[in-house]
């Protein structure tokens, strides 16, 4: 292919993802959104295939094929649950890619003196460094979404120092790289990648469970810089286009769900926030009231006197997959002239847009569903509202409690309509592990067990009522 075509190839490929990334941006357009994305990816991969210097094309199918079918077997097995665990370990690919990219780039042989020389070798360095943070952060997110590490923040005494001092040293080694050749700068390199992982590990470590939501998107955000810094290195265009879309798209989706949890995005990426330092919330639920459980028989009637409903929907109802019957109640609602609407919170579930992804799934209309900030005023008018497996999204202690770990997170505030209905297992915590004040209020009712069980039961009473 002649670097004219290649050239236009490209472009079209990038043009094709800033119109997937537009399309992503509300659900109406996503899945078109999504193809844009493909037919822009397909483009790419096959442009880059017949670049003039690409040889070793057997090398390239045998990876193609095998990287492919590791990735198709892994989404199609990853259940909806463990979408941010999955996430976390793709970006840590991306990460090692960068590095060990890096490295062969440096040592491939070149003939580039004087400036060309030092531009060539920060392209290098910040590659390798950027993919570094990301590879090693990404594993910590990895193994803290996966329950394999703690969701604690690890707090070490003067922790922002040794991070100054971490970045410090990366820059030194910097400038000696750039003034390195042969085995001194390889040194050189391989001597900053394991400080990079260091702080990468550190960074993530000292950021506490309430705060992960944001960590998945920074991360993402790292990995797009990552691939632009490559891209630089590279000469390839389309990768500089390519990362910075994702990285700038990560940061803006990071600072927008650090402004729906009432975040600063600093005090996230340097850490021990999100889990509270105060003093941890009252747990005992005898200190706080009873709960008051309520069977089917009951929620029944509730739903057939009610005018306005609004379902809350969270982790629990992608656990128990209850989007489905969930959708035949909302229809069986609608049909007898109720308003029925649904409360997305931004950090509902594990992973942005987790619920909105659910519901598109089972075929619920898109004007019901509205964001926290579209219905938040209305709960007062409301008849009755169902919450399905959701908890810290619907925390009055976030607005109350300053001693909270989510305090200043704003929720939805669920409490002011006529009924509240919880469905939930037991008395299990929500992520940030802590009691929720809403389950003892007087106008609150438990309706306890599985949330696709309690559904069908409910549903099937309606029908039969
Ligand atoms: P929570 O994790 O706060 O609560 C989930 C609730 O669902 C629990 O109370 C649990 O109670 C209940 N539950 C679990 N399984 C079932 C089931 N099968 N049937 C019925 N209920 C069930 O979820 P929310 O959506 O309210 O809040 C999301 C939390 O996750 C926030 O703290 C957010 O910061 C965090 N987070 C969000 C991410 C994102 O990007 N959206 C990423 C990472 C973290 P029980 O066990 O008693 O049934």
């Amino acid at each position: 292919m002649s670097l004219s075509l290649l050239t236009i190839a490209y472009l079209t490929a990038g043009v094709l993802f800033i119109l997937s990334l537009g399309g992503l941006s509300t659900q109406e357009t996503s899945r078109r959104g999504n193809i844009y994305g493909i037919v822009g990816m397909t483009i790419a991969v096959v442009a880059t295939a017949l670049h003039p210097s690409v040889e070793a094309y057997v090398l390239m199918i045998l990876t193609l094929v095998g990287g492919g079918m590791i990735g198709a077997t892994l989404a199609a097995r990853v259940e909806m649950t463990a979408m941010p665990q999955l996430v976390a370990a793709l970006h840590s690919f991306v990460g090692l890619a960068a590095v060990l990219v890096g490295i062969s780039t440096y040592l491939a042989p070149g003939d580039l003196t004087g400036t060309s020389h030092i531009v060539h070798a920060i392209e290098i360095y910040l590659d390798v460094a950027i993919g570094a943070i990301t590879f090693t952060g990404s594993v910590i997110a990895w193994a803290k979404l996966d329950g394999r590490l703690s969701g604690k923040p690890m707090l070490l005494p003067g922790r922002h120092w040794l991070n100054l001092l971490i970045v410090l040293s990366i820059i030194g080694i910097g400038v000696a790289f750039t003034g390195s050749e042969g085995t001194t700068g390889l040194l050189l390199l391989i001597l900053m990648v394991n400080i990079a992982s260091v702080l990468g590990v550190h960074m993530v470590m000292a950021i506490g469970g309430a705060d992960m939501p944001v960590v998945v998107s920074l991360l993402n955000s790292y990995s797009g810089w990552t691939a632009a810094a490559a891209g630089f290195m590279l000469s390839n265009d389309l990768l500089i286009v390519t990362g910075a879309l994702v990285g700038s798209s990560g940061a803006i989706l990071s600072y927008i769900m650090c402004k729906a949890m009432n975040r600063s995005i600093w005090n996230v990426v340097f850490g021990g926030f999100g889990t509270g330092e105060g003093t941890p919330a009252p747990q005992i639920e005898g200190s706080q009231g009873e709960w008051i459980p309520i069977e089917t028989d009951e929620v029944a009637e509730l739903a057939r006197d009610a005018k306005e409903i609004i379902i809350v929907p969270g982790y629990g109802m992608a656990v128990a997959q209850a989007q489905r019957v969930v959708e035949e109640f909302t229809r069986m609602m609608r049909k007898q002239g109720k308003r029925v609407r649904f409360g997305i919170h931004p950090v509902a579930g594990r992973l942005p847009g987790h619920m909105n992804v659910l519901l598109a799934e089972a075929g619920v209309p898109y004007d019901i569903v509205l964001e926290m900030d579209e219905l938040n005023e209305d709960f007062p008018t409301t008849d009755l509202v169902l919450i399905i497996g959701a908890n810290d999204i619907v925390n009055p202690g976030a607005l109350t409690d300053p001693s909270s770990p989510i305090y200043g997170m704003p929720v939805l505030e669920v409490w002011k309509a006529g009924t509240t209905i919880v469905l939930k297992r037991g008395r299990g915590v929500g992520y940030a592990g802590i009691q929720n004040p809403l389950f003892f209020k007087e106008n609150t009712r438990m309706y306890f067990g599985d949330a696709r069980d309690s559904m069908q039961d409910l549903v099937a009473a309606l029908r039969t009522g």
